[in-house]
């Protein structure tokens, strides 16, 4: 089911009125604090794609505090008495909410008034599954696009000296991410076998994006165990579908894949979700349109895809 979030008027180019942010978003806050004469910001970021975002909009004006550490699981993180004292201090909070970081959640609801709390999830066209609402809207380049205006504009509505530069480098990164876009577009036209069988249910946004199917044989959160019924349902799928690999998500244990895979004889292959980078990734200058590039590679080799 896809779900239409009431305030897109939120992300129309060139504007995000205070008035109808504070209207469709009413815990962000949307006050006014450029009047307090800051050209600096503070931003604490929830997790590896939106620090991305932050880092390439913003300029030198802008310091990130990054919550996730590089290579910890996102979903089940919650900020230690140290970070959380930093997170007091921070000008806003970036985050996803919807249950994807429930213990960060629970920590930004008791932050003081002083930090403006911007919840990207409300920003986007969100789908549903069996748990709630999916939160993955990342794994969709188009969705960090969206997401990336949302910042720019939030960033200049605090720091409005700056707005050019915001702008600009806005321009900049969707530049990159239309470019990535029109890659997936192409390269998965024209596939065999359209269904992505994957153990963590994170790349429904990607395969709507881009007309493949998803099955997935665990939940949203990582830490989520099948069951032998749904398992044994996944397996006669991939048969159905003369599926020939099974995906794991790179940060985690392969077992569940090898155990479907095993079942239907098919090979098995990774995929990123980009949640978390580990360090030796942000050290060779990995990003999230390197590792959704690797992504379409592994697709297109397990697809079938010309
Ligand atoms: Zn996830």
């Amino acid at each position: 089911m896809l779900l239409i979030s009431g305030n897109v008027v939120c992300v129309k180019p060139f504007s995000l009125a205070v008035a109808t942010c504070a209207l469709a978003v009413p815990i962000s806050g949307c006050t006014d604090s450029a009047s307090n004469g800051n050209d600096s910001l503070t931003v604490a970021v929830a997790f590896y794609p939106i620090e991305e975002i932050v880092r390439s909009v913003g300029d030198d004006s802008i310091e990130v505090i990054t919550l996730v550490p590089p290579g910890t699981e996102a979903h089940e993180y919650e900020p230690t008495a140290k970070q959380f004292t930093r997170l007091e201090t921070a000008d806003i909070v970036f985050f996803l909410g919807s249950g994807f970081q429930p213990n960060l959640e629970k920590a930004i609801d008791s932050l003081p008034s002083s930090v403006r709390r911007v919840d990207l999830i409300n920003y986007v066209s969100l789908l549903t599954n069996d748990e709630g609402v999916d939160p993955h809207v990342w794994l969709n380049p188009n969705n960090m696009q969206l997401l990336a205006h949302v910042v720019a504009s939030t960033l200049s509505e605090e720091l409005p000296a700056q707005s050019s530069t915001f702008d600009t480098n806005e321009a900049t990164y969707a530049a990159k991410i239309v470019a990535l876009d029109a890659e997936f577009t192409r390269g998965l036209t024209n596939c065999a076998v359209p269904v992505l069988i994957t153990t963590h249910e994170a790349f429904a946004y990607l395969a709507k994006a881009y007309g493949l199917t998803q099955l997935a044989i665990a939940g949203i959160s990582p830490g989520d165990e099948p069951s032998a019924q749904s398992l044994e349902k996944i397996a006669e799928l991939a048969t159905a579908n003369g599926v020939t690999t099974v995906f794991f998500e790179e940060n985690l244990p392969p077992d569940l894949a090898r155990t479907v895979a095993d079942e239907i004889g098919a090979e098995t292959s990774s995929l990123g979700t980009a949640e978390t980078l580990t360090q030796n990734q942000l050290d060779a200058g990995e990003s999230y349109s390197s590792i959704m590039r690797a992504n379409l590679q592994a697709l297109r080799a397990a697809m079938g895809c010309t």
